[in-house]
């Protein structure tokens, strides 16, 4: 079902029914690669993204010149994106409405990306229970430098403790430097008390842990720790979802992995927009087998 028209043929933006403008436009120029190669990269994966992305309150960072300048996020509509790109009206804090933007099926994203589109990041909550949230995310930001067996262990050590209590993780790859470690929840507790334990929890850690992990977002206080970065758990806050791409050079892309893996694995951007077989293939094969799968109380901490 996954993507192959037929055996070995991955499926192209042009499949999908996407109309794209300047396909020879290069958006990864280190790499040579093309808004045709990006949205092509996005076809194939398209069932993969689609999981994640569908009916969730997205952010986009489009990058009309190419991934290195003049990039920006977008939340809102500007009345400019495709036909399938649909809208959600959200309560913001200060009472007033806004217009987020989602999408339902697969030719909605790609039509984000004929609009320049190169990263899809979104809420942890979908839009038929905005305020519930079903994920929790620990966003593993290591400091400058610190290498990436620092990183792979901190990741462990949060899977363990948060095993503990009772809770699940599945790691993703960013596609940049971090590791984020993703709890699914059960959509049975709200945004306040999800940050909440978010916070409790990271700080308890640093505490505990001080050579390891800090909780504190100031750069100054990460010298050879990882930032374990709870605001990711917080209401209108984004994280990039599996299978997006980054706008950095390589052309990276997040990517799910098991936790058996990630000894094996010596970056949080290995793979890129050029690697969709490989990925369509790992997506189908045992290891990622239920990755993400799973409904789990919030514990009480
Ligand atoms: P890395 O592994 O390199 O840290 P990352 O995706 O985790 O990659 P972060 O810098 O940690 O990148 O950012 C975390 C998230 O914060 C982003 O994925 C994005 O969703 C959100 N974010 C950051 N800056 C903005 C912004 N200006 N507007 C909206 N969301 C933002
Ligand atoms: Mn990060
Ligand atoms: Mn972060």
């Amino acid at each position: 079902k996954v993507a192959a028209k037929k055996a070995g043929t991955l499926r192209t933006h042009a499949d999908l029914g996407l109309r794209l403008t300047s396909p020879d436009r290069v958006v990864f120029p280190e790499d040579g690669l093309t808004k045709a190669d990006l949205a092509d990269y996005y076809a194939a994966v398209a069932d993969l993204l689609m999981v994640d992305l569908r009916d969730r309150p997205m952010t986009l960072i489009r990058c009309p010149s190419g991934r290195a300048k003049n990039c920006f996020f977008q939340k809102h509509d500007s009345g400019s994106m495709g036909a399938h790109v649909r809208h959600v009206p959200v309560k913001e804090s200060d009472g007033s409405t806004e217009d987020y933007l989602y999408v339902d099926e697969a030719i909605g994203a790609l039509e984000c990306v004929q609009m320049n589109t190169i990263e899809f990041h979104s809420w942890g909550s979908r839009i038929d229970a905005l305020e519930k949230p079903d994920r929790l995310v620990f966003d593993l930001d290591p400091d400058e430098g610190l290498g990436f067996d620092k990183v792979k262990a901190a990741a462990v050590r949060l899977k363990e403790l948060l095993a503990d209590l009772g809770l699940e993780t599945f790691p993703l790859l960013s596609g940049g430097k971090g590791i984020h470690v993703i709890a699914p929840l059960d959509q049975s507790r709200d945004w306040p008390t999800v940050k909440s334990f978010a916070e409790r929890f990271s700080r308890a850690i640093a505490e505990a842990e001080p050579d390891t992990f800090t909780a504190n977002i100031r750069k100054n206080q990460r010298k050879d720790r990882i930032f374990l970065d709870w605001l990711r758990n917080q209401r209108g806050a984004t994280a990039v979802l599996p299978y997006s791409a980054r706008a950095r050079e390589g052309a990276p892309v997040a990517v799910p992995v098991a936790w058996d893996e990630l000894p094996a694995i010596t970056g949080a951007n290995i793979y890129s927009i050029r690697d969709a077989r490989a990925l369509l293939e790992r997506a189908s094969g045992k290891a990622l087998k239920g990755w993400g799968e799973a409904r789990q109380a919030l514990p009480d901490l």
